[in-house]
């Protein structure tokens, strides 16, 4: 065996302020309020830096800065648009490498991942969406569709840049102006955007950033003059959202959790099989909502599938987020890790049986081995909820019918994965799962050109892809 030498990305591309304010109408501008709060490293629990912490009048504010840009912005032609989100993109791609490496130190995630997917998955989707602005005549909707106005966004921390790349290029495509605020543990990469908008010239308000907790998540879905509301984060305040939208007459999308089955036939050619599987779940430490969080093997070759799986296991590398060579970084935050290692001590308090491979956790930081648990039934909390985190629970099947009502068994339809060689039993099998994604031998694979979105508790309307114009346009 040849030891791995370290290879870590060197942090000086990046220039982290020690305090950060709000980005509002174009300009810095200080909270009204006195709270701030410190963003860490989940890897070493370092601060890295203050934010604040906006209040109802700063939200007030952005959305009055936001209302004020709406009309010159949606009265603009679509390929003058398109200019403004074909720079963003090209900046993106050349600033790439400081937004790789901010966003791992804020986040926990291996530069590995935010550089080879991340980075190119935001500029790709800016520059998919600048190619909407003029053509949405031919959209589906009409000769002349209406952007919908002000847009409130609110983003989880497991993607930061994507899911604000998710959030802000198909609305400024359409002649939106938006108030975006991103979690509370990863904010630092959206105030890094809020100064590419600047390098680009962005107009004044066409984009606003307003940092904070819940609290400032709920004072901008709840302000009476944005017309829109789009949410990524948990069920739990989806539904909360949902409630207390209703009648106003905001237009609303929600995206939300995931307990995603990945299914293996026994014709399937197992070893690609195998990292399907482990980048299914292991992909991001398993902060992914539409992760492969339920392994479905047919009877007949799950003991092969789980012995290669847990020597596969054996050969991941924990550690440093930083370093290139890693491919499981940090659990996020220590309230993340806490669920994580909840659902998992439940899981053995079930009657599951849990295996890790031998893996040597850091002193510093939020750590969690990737982890199998293998005998669970579907009754069993780890089969039901999302853990949000690397754990994986194993069920077996012996007939098609069997694996697609098991997959079907959940209260969430975001994703799903199948592995088999017949091409036939792939449609089959895609026609029965209520799923919104089916993936056919690949996993949590993304293309701004393609739709995504949910079933049932994982939400409703689509990002990405035509379907994803429809969000931000009065139809
Ligand atoms: P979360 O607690 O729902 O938080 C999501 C965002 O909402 C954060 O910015 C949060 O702010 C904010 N927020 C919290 N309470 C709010 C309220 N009452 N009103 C308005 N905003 C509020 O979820 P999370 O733990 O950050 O993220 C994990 C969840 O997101 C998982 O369930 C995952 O499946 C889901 N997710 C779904 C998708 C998808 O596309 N379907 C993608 C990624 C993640 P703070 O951070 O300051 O609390
Ligand atoms: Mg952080």
């Amino acid at each position: 065996m040849f030891e791995y030498a370290p290879a870590p990305e060197s942090r000086d591309v990046v220039d982290i302020k020690p305090s950060y304010q709000l980005f509002v109408g174009g300009e810095w501008v200080d909270s009204q309020g006195e709270n701030r709060h410190k963003t860490i490293n989940p890897a070493s629990e370092e601060v890295l830096a203050e934010v604040s912490w906006a209040t109802e009048e700063d939200v007030d504010r952005a959305v009055r800065a936001a209302r004020k840009a709406f009309g010159p912005w949606s009265a603009m032609p679509g390929s003058e648009r398109a200019k403004y989100l074909f720079r963003i993109a090209r900046i993106i791609q050349e600033r790439s490498r400081e937004l790789a490496v901010l966003e791992t130190l804020d986040n926990g995630k291996p530069i590995r991942e935010s550089r080879d997917v991340d980075l190119p998955l935001v500029a790709a989707h800016f520059f998919y969406y600048a190619g909407w602005a003029d053509k949405l005549a031919y959209a589906g909707h009409g000769p002349d569709p209406r952007p919908l106005g002000v847009a409130g966004q609110v983003i989880p921390w497991n993607f930061p840049l994507l899911m604000l790349a998710w959030k802000i290029a198909p609305a400024l495509a359409c002649g939106n102006t938006v108030v975006l605020k991103p979690a509370e543990t990863t904010p630092l990469t959206a105030l890094l955007f809020a100064e590419i908008c600047r390098q680009a010239d962005l107009p004044p308000g066409v984009v606003n950033i307003v940092t904070g907790a819940g609290e400032t998540g709920a004072a901008l879905v709840n302000h009476p003059d944005v017309d829109k509301v789009a949410f990524t984060g948990s069920t739990e305040v989806g539904r909360m959202i949902a409630r207390s939208v209703a009648g106003s007459g905001k237009k609303v999308t929600l995206e939300l959790g995931g307990k995603a089955a990945n299914i293996v036939f026994d014709d399937a050619a197992l070893d690609q099989a195998v990292e399907g599987v482990v980048n299914g779940i292991f992909f991001n430490q398993g902060h992914v909502c539409c992760a492969g969080s339920r392994l479905l093997v047919q009877e007949s070759v799950a003991d092969e599938l789980l012995d290669a799986l847990k020597r596969r296991l054996a050969t991941l590398r924990l550690g440093d987020p930083l370093d290139k060579n890693t491919d499981i970084g940090a659990i996020n935050s220590a309230a993340q890790l806490a669920k994580i290692r909840e659902l998992s001590d439940l899981g053995e308090v079930e009657g599951a049986e849990r295996w890790s491979p031998e893996c040597p956790l850091p002193d510093r930081g939020f750590w969690f081995p990737p982890t199998i648990f293998t005998g669970v039934a579907q009754s069993h909390r780890i089969a039901r909820e999302e853990v949000f985190g690397p754990v994986l629970s194993v069920l077996t099947f012996r007939t098609p019918a069997e694996a697609v009502e098991k997959a079907n068994n959940t209260p969430f339809g975001l994703s799903a994965g199948v592995w088999t060689e017949k091409g036939s039993r792939i449609l089959w099998m895609a026609d029965r799962l209520r799923a919104g994604v089916v993936w056919a031998n690949t996993f949590n694979r993304f293309d701004p050109a393609s739709p995504f979105g949910g079933y049932k508790e994982s939400g409703y309307g689509r990002e990405g892809g035509r379907h994803g114009l429809e969000a931000y346009l009065d139809v």
